[in-house]
């Protein structure tokens, strides 16, 4: 079982986190802390398929008012997670040495859970800061998928107006592009071009 050693959600927060960042037309999603609180509430941290009942003992429940202090580390990790999905298919070592030193640095932790008649293992931060926590169970994550599946499973969207990030949990790794979107647009233009060539 791949999934056994990540929570597909972590992943998603990974990549929904890098992505609140979007080079190509410069807009960030992540400025104020009314959209990290967004963010979070989109992101809680979950065990497989059960809501978390203990946010608060993480940081991000709902008695934890966020500051800027959580604002800005949030975007320091982003600049971490977001360097991880981009090197990692190219330069592997150093996405490595990323997940390793905000790992360290987050203080992560892995913990054995129990709920629902399920066990699962989780890997949190020995802190009340959101963003180690943030930082422990995504980089946590990304690390587990570069280990099962490999580091090329970690990407930047091919399209040329794009340079989203994702992560390709499917069963061939083929993917390229970020969304449907994005890989029907370069085809339909693949296609234009071909076309004007002939
Ligand atoms: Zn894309």
């Amino acid at each position: 079982m791949l999934d056994a050693c990540y929570i597909s959600s972590a992943v998603e927060a990974a990549v929904d986190l890098a992505n609140t960042w979007r080079p190509i037309k410069g807009e960030d999603a992540l400025e104020t802390v009314e959209q990290l609180q967004d963010f979070f509430a989109d992101h809680p941290p979950a065990g497989p398929g059960e809501p978390s009942s203990s946010a608060t003992d993480r940081g991000t429940g709902p008695s934890r008012r966020l500051t800027r202090a959580d604002l800005t580390e949030v975007r320091a990790l982003r600049e971490t997670v977001r360097g991880v999905l981009e090197r990692a298919s190219t330069d592997a070592v150093a996405a490595a040495a990323l997940i390793n030193d905000g790992l360290r640095r987050s203080r992560a932790t892995p913990v054995l859970r129990h709920d629902h008649d399920r066990w699962w293992t989780e890997v949190t931060a020995d802190t009340d800061r959101c963003a180690a926590h943030l930082a422990a169970t995504t980089l946590s994550a990304l690390a587990c998928v570069i280990a099962t599946l490999g580091p090329t499973r970690l990407g930047v969207c091919a399209g040329p107006q794009c340079r989203a990030t994702y992560v390709d949990l499917s069963r061939n790794g083929s993917k390229q592009y970020c969304t449907r979107t994005c890989a029907h647009r370069a085809s339909v233009a693949a296609y234009r071009s071909r076309h004007s060539n002939s």
